[in-house]
Parts: structure tokens; sequence; C-alpha cells
């Protein structure tokens, strides 16, 4: 059966390649005689390949010496609730409120202590990230937390927050899409199945003085501590999902690394874009200033023809394009792993339904 372009915002495509090499691969990895799902995660045989994802993911973002580099179970809703068990210690914490997972990271947040919100676009659906030379930051908090890329509405920060704390970020729907500098950041943590690999795996990158904050209650296997004194290891690890995400950086190594693969989002991102500002039938939902490149919002205004578009869509082979429950409409998530022929076919049969049902 052929492939289809899959709009999914995540669990969502895999680069070919990588899923062929692990095809090839599924039943005897190397000289191994075994499947990588079959092997000790303790086994040198396998610590060779975490140890070059770990290296792989480290060239990729250009991460400093003073970060540690883990791979944890769980997504990135497990990891937003462990921040503050890591790294609450004054009790007061800011949280920008920017989308769904901002808002849950921060509800998580308030069961263990003060949380502040210095901005909020929830008024208004979350069509915009709020200006932040307007927010008020808590001068001595322990964090801030923001969500980068907000994948159910569709806007990114345009700029980093200027605040004193460390900044704590969700970066699921962005990491790997464009470059970033890590030194900025104290925390980046991603869920996997996004713009990485399979769901169920978390990446998380700590500045290492901020370990070793942790509360007496934070569980062991929460505890980033704990897990970058064992190597990611201290129970076993999601050993199939950290070897198909080391697939995916060895693929954008190949294509030429992060730079690369941004000026291919930015292409696909305004091949859509440009077509929706002039349609009359499809309106972007997101403002213009801080429109996302990875997830493309967009509604016709009137439910049945966005549910038919969906529909008839879904028919040529360009699938899962439905709207967030919250938002309504349709959503393009475009990650890294999205051919720019699918963008191609999409805009041209958003076209063809524009002028069969404009
Ligand atoms: C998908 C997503 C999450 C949730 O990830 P899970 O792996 O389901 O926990 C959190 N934050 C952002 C920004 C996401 O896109």
């Amino acid at each position: 059966m052929d492939r289809v372009y899959n709009f999914s915002p995540g669990p969502s495509m895999l680069a070919l390649p990588v899923l062929e090499k692990a095809q090839k691969d599924l039943v005897a990895y190397g000289d191994t005689g075994m499947s990588v799902m079959e092997m000790s995660h303790r086994s040198k045989m396998y610590t060779d390949i975490y140890d070059k994802t770990v290296a792989d993911l480290r060239e990729l973002m250009n991460i400093p010496e003073d970060y540690e580099v883990l791979f944890l179970q769980g997504g990135a809703t497990q990891q937003f609730s462990a921040i503050p068990l890591n790294l609450m210690v004054t009790g007061k914490a800011d949280y920008l409120d920017t989308g769904n997972f901002a808002h849950l990271a921060a509800e998580e947040a308030k069961r263990y202590g003060e949380v502040s919100i210095p901005a909020s676009s929830r008024e208004d659906n979350y069509t915009y990230i709020p200006d932040l030379e307007k927010a008020s930051y808590t001068p001595d908090a322990d964090y801030l937390h923001f969500t980068q890329n907000n994948t159910i509405y569709g806007t990114r920060f345009v700029e980093l927050p200027k605040t004193a704390a460390p900044l704590v970020c969700d970066a699921s729907s962005m990491i790997l899409s464009e470059p970033m500098d890590v030194s900025k950041y104290g925390v980046i943590y991603a869920g996997a199945q996004k713009n990485i690999g399979p769901s169920g795996l978390c990446v998380l990158i700590v500045r290492r003085d901020l370990l070793g904050k942790a509360s007496a209650v934070c569980p062991k296997l929460l505890n980033w501590e704990v897990q970058a004194k064992a190597g990611s290891m201290y129970n076993t690890p999601n050993t199939w999902g950290i070897y198909l995400a080391g697939l995916t950086f060895e693929w954008l190594k190949e294509l030429g690394g992060v730079e690369v693969i941004e000026r291919a989002n930015i292409a696909k991102a305004a091949l859509l874009y440009d077509f929706l500002d002039e349609s009359k039938l499809f309106k972007p939902t997101a403002q213009k200033k801080y429109r996302s490149r990875m997830n493309v919002t967009f509604v016709t205004g009137d439910e049945e023809k966005d549910a038919a578009f969906v529909k008839a869509a879904a028919k040529e082979g360009l699938v899962n394009l439905k709207g967030h429950r919250t938002v309504g409409g349709m959503r393009a998530s475009i990650y890294n792993a999205m051919p720019e022929e699918g963008v191609r076919k999409l805009v041209a049969f958003m076209k063809k339904f524009e002028v069969e049902n404009g």
C-alpha cells in the first residue's frame, strides 16, 4: 500500500529512511543476531546505540558540556508534572499561559507551590503569544515555564522570555525544527512523537547546576539527578524508542542538520500561509506574527464545510487534518518528516476544494 501524507499532530510522520532502516534491522540488528527490542539495556551492543544517540543529539543541537541529556520514559505530560518536584526550592514559579499544555503544566505545579502567570492569551483562545514586554515576572521564582510552540493553536514564541529565573521549555512540537541556543535555557524537554520518534519517550536537556534540587517527595524515577547519574537507566528505558530517535538524528545529520531542515520548514509553512492569506474560503486562525511553522491552523467558518474538507482530503491521501476539538476547523501538522511534496499536494487540493465549494 502507498503511504499517505499524515498531517497528524502526534504521533506523527517519521522520515521514510528511518522506518526503512528500522525495518531492515527489525529482526537482527547488525551482527548481533537479535532485534534492538531484545537487547539488554546494560549490554555493550545497546549502550553503544545509546551513547551514539546522545552524541548525535548533542552535535545536532550544539548542546554545551554543562548540560545533561536524558532519554526518559513517558511523555511530555509526565515530565512537566515532574518539573516542580525537581525545581521548586522557594516554592514559587512562573508559567506563561499560551495554550492547553502550558495551562495543564501550570495546573500541575499548583499542587506543590505558588504559581504565577506573568502573561496569558487564554481569554482569546490562545490565538497569539502575549506581549512579553508587559509580562510581570516574579523576581525570585525558581523557574519560568513556557511552551515554545503551541501545538493545538498553531502559535510560536518569536523571542525568548526575559527573566532572571531559569527558562524551562516544553519544546515538544518544535525541537530540532530550528536552531535553539541551548545555553539560554535551564531545561528543554520534548515528547518524542512529534519531531523525534515514537511516543512514550521524552528527551530532557538540563543544565547541571539545576540538578540536586529535587524535593524529598519526588519519586526517584522522576528525579533528574538520579536519572543523570544512571545515564537515563535508573530502570529499563524505552530502548526501542531511543534507537528510533537515534535513526532520526542520523537522518537529520545526513540532511545537513538543523539549519538545513529549518530552511525547509520555513518554505513548507510559507506555501500554506501564502495560500491561506489569499484564500476566500480558508482563513488562518493564529495571529500572523506568532504563526507556527509546525502546526498550521485554519477554518472555513462553516463547520459542515470543514468536515467535508477533512473527509475529501483523506480520500486523496491527505489524512488527519481535523483541528483539535477545542479549536475546531483544520490543522496541518508539518513537522520535519513531512516532505514539501505533501504540503504542495495539500495546497493544490485546498485550491481545488475552494473552486468547487467556495
Ligand atoms: C504533545 C504535546 C504534549 C503532550 O505530550 P504527551 O507525550 O502526550 O504527554 C505536551 N506539550 C506539547 C507542547 C505537546 O505538543
